[in-house]
């Protein structure tokens, strides 16, 4: 199988004439961790929802593991294994830590999420989940309701809800955001343990995040491709300096 996981090539997309995501050629290399940065609006998202199919290209190709999947529907992409993390408001505030990570195992399985099946009989599902939650830290947590949680382990169990749909290719979602240091730092730690034999692409503006986990940066600005590289590479160029650190 070839060491790329994933490839877009020239993927655009424009709404309304208007082209948030212009000829990107993204390449991500099985199990690394992939940082996508760059300026407010230079269309990270857009390259997200594209991914996840979320939204339809409007012209372009994606390639996951060599199979174009650029038609096919955001259902199928996750069953290959594509898997966006949850945003928090997607967690379920008043189940605990561990029915939360038994409803992404449950996902996976193919079962449409029932509540009533979710907390009285999948009780199979518990050791798995349990594995899950001390990967992430989260073991002394499991019986807590996800909203009594603070902030960093809300992200830690968006996390653990990710890993139980077995993602070939995790997507987050500026991980680290709305964190103070000691969060940053412990979320840091988790990506860079969670990422060991899995292959993550994020999106995060902390520089500091992605220098120290990231092995490869694409720097997006108005849409295009600015660099791409490891960070020590990325951060040296001009045009990345102009356009995105302001100096
Ligand atoms: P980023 O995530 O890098 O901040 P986005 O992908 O959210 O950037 O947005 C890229 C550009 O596309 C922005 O100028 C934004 O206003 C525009 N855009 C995003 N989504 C839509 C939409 N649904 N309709 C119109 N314009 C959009």
């Amino acid at each position: 199988m070839s060491d790329l996981i994933l490839e877009t090539r020239d993927l655009s997309k424009a709404f309304k004439g208007f082209v948030a995501v212009k000829d990107v050629n993204l390449r991500v290399a099985r199990g690394s961790i992939h940082a996508l940065i760059g300026p407010n609006g230079a269309g990270k998202t857009t390259c997200f929802n594209l991914l996840t199919k979320f939204l339809t290209p409007t012209s372009g190709r994606i390639f996951f593991n060599g199979t174009d999947i650029t038609r096919e529907a955001p259902a199928q992409v996750a069953r290959r294994g594509i898997i966006r993390s949850f945003q928090i408001s997607a967690i379920f505030p008043h189940l605990t830590a561990l029915e939360n990570v038994r409803v992404g195992l449950q996902r996976r399985e193919g079962g449409t999420f029932r509540f009533w099946r979710s907390v009285s009989l999948l009780d199979r599902l518990n050791p798995r989940a349990m594995e899950l939650l001390d990967e992430v830290g989260l073991a002394g947590f499991a019986a807590t309701p996800a909203v009594q949680l603070p902030y960093g382990r809300k992200r830690a169990l968006e996390i653990a809800t990710t890993l139980a749909m077995e993602p070939e290719l995790m997507l987050l979602d500026e991980p680290t955001q709305g964190m103070g240091h000691e969060d940053v730092d412990r979320v840091t730690q988790l990506i860079r343990k969670v990422g060991a034999g899995r292959t993550i692409l994020m999106v995060e503006h902390n520089m500091k995040v992605v220098s120290s986990i990231a092995s490869t940066i694409t720097v997006l600005a108005r849409g295009m491709v600015l660099a791409e590289g490891p960070y020590e590479a990325v951060s040296r160029n001009p045009e990345v300096m102009q356009a995105y650190m302001g100096t």
